[in-house]
């Protein structure tokens, strides 16, 4: 059973993003809690709604479509964080209202096309390889630098900032590097006003790690098993 578990671990949770968040001198509010729900059956993601989560993510479509019906009466704000095939778009973008996973022009141009079509204005994070792992999608920098004057006219498009996922590391201080080579990337953008708004959001940092992105600057940290983790031992992912 369940019983408490859940809010448990959501106090821990909140409590280190707090911590982190005072050690690197910025206020806990500028961290958005993401609850990765994927593989947590429905009943678990109402409990942690009732407990106060506002942002889901999953990170498969069809995932989402089995789920979100379910959520209906709650007020949350539904996160796209896996990668997005582009026969799926329009599903996505009926299903979530934010997009972590641009990982191509060609996909931003399709989700650009698909949401003028729709009369949609979907927020977007453009994911960036930044470890270089030939496992991981995303834009390398120089191909993202490349692309931006052709992204940023995508008018129906909400660009928010970029999106990250930092290679598996037995300690948080290793993958610090590539957290702060995001933020750097956005900082450079900003600078030289790729963008038509200055890139604010960086989604980075997960279960394992995400104090330390917290520290190097993340506004969305995207986390699944810390919250759920032994909530229903029989329907979870092996840690
Ligand atoms: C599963 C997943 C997460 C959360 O991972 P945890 O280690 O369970 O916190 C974050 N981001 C993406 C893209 C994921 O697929």
């Amino acid at each position: 059973m369940s019983h408490g578990i859940i809010e448990k671990n959501l106090t821990e949770v909140k409590e280190l993003i707090r911590q982190s968040a005072q050690k690197a001198g910025r206020s806990p509010e500028e961290v958005t809690l993401v609850a990765v729900t994927k593989f947590v059956p429905v009943e678990r993601v109402i409990e942690a709604l009732r407990l106060g989560v506002t942002d889901v993510g999953e990170n498969r479509v069809q995932e989402g479509l089995q789920k979100f019906p379910a959520l209906a009466e709650f007020h949350l704000t539904r996160h796209l964080i896996g990668h997005l095939q582009k026969n799926k778009v329009r599903q996505a973008l009926q299903l979530f209202d934010i997009i972590h996973s641009i990982d191509s022009l060609e996909l931003a141009q399709r989700v650009n096309q698909i949401a003028g079509e729709l009369g949609l204005n979907p927020g977007v994070f453009f994911q960036l390889n930044v470890s270089g792992e030939s496992s991981k999608q995303g834009f390398s920098r120089d191909d993202f630098f490349s692309a931006a004057p052709q992204l940023s006219p995508l008018e129906h498009l909400k660009p928010m900032g970029l999106m990250t996922m930092a290679p598996l590391a037995k300690n948080m201080e290793e993958v610090r590097p590539v957290f702060r080579a995001l933020r750097e990337i956005r900082d450079e953008l900003n600078q030289q006003h790729y963008f038509l708004k200055p890139l604010k959001a960086l989604s980075m940092g997960m279960s394992n790690d995400f104090p330390v992105a917290i520290e190097e600057g993340a506004t969305h940290i995207r986390v699944g098993s810390r919250i759920f983790k032994n909530s229903e031992s029989s329907s979870q992912e092996p840690e």
